[in-house]
């Protein structure tokens, strides 16, 4: 059976002071309130991830995702982090091909493809992003862009290997504009990716991979988003950066 899992996406936000206080307020809130079916992983800034690592090793429900890595094993490419260094910390998810990575740094299909291969060889869990801009989706072939994503970053992982691998679906113009996909938006888009992991991998692999939404989510549409068959939680972002916020999404379950 899938996991349900909620995500917290911090991305360049909190000092690191800032980022240990809101750590451990979910902890805390997540480990006296929130359901054991529920997985809650912290995507924090690098600078923050060891010390975080030592906050939610008291938890059995949280866990803790880098927002990126290099596709490279180790070696002179400065400013950057190779899984190893993220395995020797316990990190055991990292977030890939968010779309801001797509779109500031054009990291590519291929590009993620190879970072999908090292992640998963390092045993850790990409949350792979896939989604479409406004532009695509007035086109109306948004569902097409979309398995393309899945196609070129993943199609060549095995049944065992796509297993490990968790999906994001962002619509962009959902992300931190406040403009959320309707539930019955993101089911739908939900669905056709669920069909399409299953026209490679057979229907059962499909029905064990999580899936999760992300654009604008928050406590107050939440539980209606996570009511849909095919949305297995949330990526969150802005409402990830209070602990409140982020552990009422948790709780929409
Ligand atoms: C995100 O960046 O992954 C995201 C979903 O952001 P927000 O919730 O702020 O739209």
């Amino acid at each position: 059976m899938r996991k349900r899992i909620v995500a917290g996406n911090w991305k360049m936000n909190k000092t690191l002071d800032e980022g240990l206080a809101l750590a451990t307020e979910v902890v805390n809130i997540v480990n006296d309130e929130v359901n054991d079916d529920v997985m809650a992983i912290l995507c924090t800034p690098f600078v923050h991830l060891s010390q975080v690592a030592k906050i939610v090793s008291g938890s059995e429900k949280v866990f803790l995702a880098a927002q990126n890595v290099s596709e490279h094993a180790s070696g002179a490419y400065t400013g950057e982090v190779s899984v190893d260094m993220l395995k020797s910390i316990d990190v055991t998810h990292v977030i890939l091909g968010h779309s801001e990575r797509r779109e500031y740094y054009h990291e590519t299909n291929a590009q993620l493809a190879a970072k999908v291969d090292i992640v998963l060889a390092g045993n850790l869990n990409p949350i792979f992003c896939c989604g479409e801009s406004l532009e695509v989706r007035e086109s109306g072939n948004h569902a097409a862009f979309v398995t393309n994503q899945l196609e070129e970053s993943l199609f060549h992982l095995s049944s065992a290997e796509m297993l490990n691998v968790v999906i994001a679906y962002e619509p962009i113009w959902a992300i931190g504009t406040g403009v959320t996909a309707s539930s019955d938006q993101a089911q739908e888009m939900h669905k056709t990716i669920r069909s399409f992991l299953a026209s490679k991998y057979g229907q059962s692999v499909a029905d064990d991979i999580t899936i999760l939404y992300g654009g604008s989510a928050k406590p107050s549409n939440a539980p209606e988003l996570f009511s849909k068959p095919d949305v297995d939680g949330g990526l969150i972002g802005g409402a990830s950066l209070k602990a409140r916020d982020f552990v009422d999404i948790l709780k929409s379950y």
